[in-house]
């Protein structure tokens, strides 16, 4: 079977600078090496969800000259998959109902959380015991972690190892509001959808440690290569934000910049020469060895060249 990739925006608010660039790499990688592509709208992030950027965000891609085989489904509106999940988890023991607040967990968790910025879940919270079915789809329910590295090979970030039950605990596959949470859904919708080969942000990488979990506590064949594109920082080296300046595609192509121009940044930050180009030539151009393997710094040089494109 041909292997296959997805394009996974997440409608939290337009693409900027920083996703664009993921997308393209996606693409471009899907597109020399004759992946197929599924887009997915992943519009289950509770309250930053905005239903109305799925189309703004379709748009912008479009524009980018960026397109797809298949999609998009949407998370929301189909949980069927996500239900049997969480039914074959829970019956096999894999997963249990948590009703503990973040706060509860934070003064329970022995362990000093200073620094860090998810809450862990330590093994010795885990209830004496529980009815191992999906009783409560309105409650939320958390994988249980074992303590081991889990180790993986990243096309982009190298070699990793990584201990989930170190950096996030027991974490939660089912959200108290009756829908899956992301690491579960992305699975499912992953493995549903044949995908062999998951291209996004950096900042996911420990999420990938997460997920083959999730592919192993399911009993799942054919867990995906990743490859972890690095960030876009501003020049604080914090990951791109409002206050780096509005990156935001829509706004330069309000301004009038040309997709070539945009392309041609982003040709600049994934190791090719910086010069306008469709996405067709960056595809052909693109070298996947040549990926600059640490973050890319936006200064304020770059938003100057778009805008005298
Ligand atoms: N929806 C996520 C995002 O927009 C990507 C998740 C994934 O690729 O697994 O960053």
């Amino acid at each position: 079977m041909a292997r296959t990739t997805r394009l996974a925006p997440s409608p939290t608010g337009a693409l900027h600078l920083g996703n664009a660039r993921t997308f393209l790499i996606n693409w471009a990688l899907a597109r020399r090496n004759g992946w197929r592509i599924v887009l997915r709208v992943e519009d289950l992030d509770g309250p930053r969800i905005k239903p109305e950027a799925v189309d703004g965000i379709m748009e912008t891609l479009r524009w980018l000259g960026l397109d797809w085989d298949a999609g998009p489904p949407i998370h929301s509106r189909d949980l069927a998959p996500s239900l049997d999940a969480m039914e074959s988890l829970a019956g096999a023991g894999k997963a249990f109902p948590c009703a503990l607040t973040r706060g509860q967990i934070a003064s329970a968790a022995s362990a000093p959380q200073d620094g860090a910025h998810e809450l862990r879940y330590p093994a010795t919270l885990r209830p004496p015991d529980w009815e191992e079915r999906f009783h409560d789809i309105e409650s939320n329910w958390r994988l249980i972690v074992p303590d081991l590295p889990i180790r993986f090979e990243d096309s982009f970030a190298g070699p990793q190892s990584i201990n989930p039950a170190e950096v996030i605990g027991d974490f939660i596959v089912w959200t108290k509001r009756g829908a899956p949470a992301y690491q579960l859904a992305v699975v499912v919708d992953d493995h549903r959808q044949g995908v062999t080969d998951v291209v996004r942000g950096a900042d996911l990488l420990d999420s990938a440690a997460r997920q083959l979990l999730v592919y192993r506590a399911l009993g799942l064949k054919g867990e995906p290569s990743y490859w972890h594109v690095p960030l876009v920082v501003g020049p604080d080296g914090k990951r791109l934000a409002k206050r780096h300046g509005d990156s935001r595609i829509d706004e330069y192509r309000r301004l009038g910049v040309a997709p070539s121009a945009v392309i041609g940044l982003l040709a600049g930050w994934s190791g090719l020469e910086r010069r306008p180009m469709s996405a067709h030539e960056f595809a052909e151009a693109f070298e996947p060895s040549a990926l600059p393997r640490t973050p890319v710094v936006f200064s304020p040089g770059d938003d100057a060249w778009l805008n005298s494109r």
